[in-house]
């Protein structure tokens, strides 16, 4: 059965596709390093700054510019190189990758080519039922990032159709490394969600290493994934048998800038491929454009293995030849490796094995990091992480880092609203209101709890007159607690947080109640 979703675009029921073809993937994932100035030159690196104004002639590509190495670029390209397993080149040139583009002012990009810095490392990562794929890691190179173009005038924000273009340097030349994947195979069904996975351990990793903020909303992580299908031998996708059948030709998709796009381009390019396959059709070597909002992917241009850059060894820049003193003084600096940390983080939170495993899922652990050591307790900074937030994240299409980032929800809020219930001015349900109101964009979690007159009754004398009312309104139930039935307790708190309208602190009105009566 086959469905038509774009113009031109036929896909395959995915269950379908997999019955019939094994998928092979290759992630190149492009992060920006964290140094304070660019690769090559001093200019600054910060996000958002007025356009043009953190350039300089070497950036500019200007003629007589000579370009210096970022010894911190260097550095941070080791270690993450180490984290990964990789092998740490004893020798190495940058090459300068040839060709043109508006927001590539020099007319090439200094990158690396046969002579990478880290090559062959493999990274484990743990899908959402415990199981653990591994990946192997192809190289990590070092290169430039290039400046960004901006279309004006035209609906879609792309060139065609705009009335002219920007061009804002300010990225050019910003350090960049590229973690290439070797082809990951016999994930079968699951690829999508081994990719996900992948991204989303790799981010983890080099947030750990400190080397970036990895914001994939920002750009400062993007992966570009290549997908192909092969033809399906047994069962087992692991198995000898499939090994042995060749890859397919594969299309490589731009650019995808979140976890969760990561999962749903995969996924459509199996389904795509598996039509185009299924129909007798060979898939064309291109690349291709993920569009978020349709959840479809578009050709771009073609690309053939054989795409020539006129790579050459960059003349202006002496070689990097790392000692191995430097590298192993680099390792010491490595921080704990990602299962170990996760280990000691759910000993250190006393989480079950099962909550533990929610947070994993939700990509929340760095958030409840951050907010215990704001101050809340891991019990807290769980259920709130994982309640409202979570749940928005979700039908936003969203993770739950990049959602809260796009909101400006921080680790320092969810503390500060717990700190107000442990503080006794919020009940739980008081709480959750704070809560929306600050998803909702109202403020932060105090203005929130101010502007909406959100505080418990302080006056005890209410709360008094209320457990007093509330007992002679009910002498049944108070008869049965004065005769030692203490669980009935709750249907009169109930009532007393009735008769005050939820302001009252459950807690206290339940202290006040058995006082009473027994
Ligand atoms: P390019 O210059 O085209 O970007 P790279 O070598 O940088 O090539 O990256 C290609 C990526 O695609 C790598 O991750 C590689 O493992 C993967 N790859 C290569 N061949 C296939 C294939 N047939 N199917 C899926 N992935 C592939
Ligand atoms: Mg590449
Ligand atoms: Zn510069």
């Amino acid at each position: 059965m086959s469905v038509t979703t774009h113009p031109g675009d036929v896909v395959m029921d995915y269950d379908e596709a997999l019955s019939k073809f094994d998928p092979v993937l290759g992630l190149e994932v492009h992060v920006e390093l964290g140094t304070d100035t660019k690769m090559f030159c001093a200019c600054p690196t910060t996000f958002g700054a007025e356009p043009n104004s953190q350039v300089c002639p070497e950036c500019l590509g200007l003629p007589g510019a000579l370009p210096v190495v970022n010894a911190k670029g260097v550095e941070s390209a080791i270690r993450i190189g180490l984290a990964l397993g990789c092998e740490i080149a004893e020798w190495c040139r940058f090459a300068r990758k040839n060709y043109f583009y508006p927001d590539m002012p020099k007319n090439f990009q200094t990158s690396q080519y046969d002579e990478p810095i880290a090559y062959g490392g493999r990274l484990d990562v743990e899908l959402g039922d415990g199981a653990i794929y591994r990946v192997e890691i192809e190289r990590a190179h070092m290169e430039e990032d290039t400046g960004k173009s901006l279309h004006v005038g035209g609906s879609t924000g792309r060139i065609h159709g705009a009335e002219y273009s920007l061009v804002d340097y300010n990225r050019a030349g910003i350090p960049l490394i590229e973690i290439v994947t070797k082809p990951m195979v016999g994930a079968g069904e699951r690829a999508p969600e081994v990719a996900k996975a992948y991204v989303s351990a790799l981010r983890d990793l080099l947030k750990a290493l400190g080397v970036s903020d990895v914001k994939m909303e920002q750009g400062s992580m993007r992966c570009d994934a290549n997908v192909s299908l092969r033809a399906k031998a047994g069962d087992d996708p692991r198995g000898a048998q499939q090994l042995a059948v060749p890859l397919g030709t594969r299309t490589e998709t731009k650019n995808v800038n979140s976890l969760r796009s990561v999962e749903r381009a995969v996924r459509y390019e199996i389904a795509r491929h598996a039509a185009v396959l299924a129909a007798g059709g060979s898939v064309l070597q291109e690349t291709r454009h993920w569009h978020e909002d349709t959840g479809v992917t578009t050709s771009g241009r073609v690309k053939s293995d054989a795409e020539d850059y006129r790579y050459f060894p960059e003349p202006d820049l002496v070689p990097v030849a790392p000692t191995r003193e430097t590298v192993e003084a680099l390792r010491a600096t490595l921080p704990e490796p990602p299962t170990k940390r996760r280990q000691r983080l759910q000993r250190d939170w006393g989480y079950s094995d099962l909550e533990m495993r929610d947070v994993v899922n939700a990509g929340a652990v760095e958030l409840i990091e951050e907010t215990i050591a704001a101050g809340a307790s891991p019990t807290a900074a769980r259920k709130w992480w994982l309640g409202e937030p979570s749940r928005r994240a979700n039908a936003e299409g969203q993770d739950i880092v990049t959602y809260a980032a796009l909101l400006g929800l921080t680790p320092v809020d969810i503390a500060e609203l717990d700190q107000m219930v442990v503080a006794r001015r919020l009940n739980d349900s008081m709480a959750r209101q704070v809560l929306d109101g600050v998803l909702d964009g109202e403020g932060r979690p105090t203005e929130v709890a101010d502007a909406r007159g959100l505080e418990l009754v302080e006056d005890a004398g209410a709360l008094e007159a209320a457990v007093d009312e509330v007992i002679e309104a009910n002498p049944g139930i108070a008869a049965k607690i004065r005769d030692g039935k203490v669980a009935a307790v709750g249907a009169l708190i109930g009532q007393v947080m009735k008769a005050m309208k939820g302001q009252a602190d459950a807690g206290k009105a339940r202290e006040l109640i058995l006082a009473r009566l027994t």
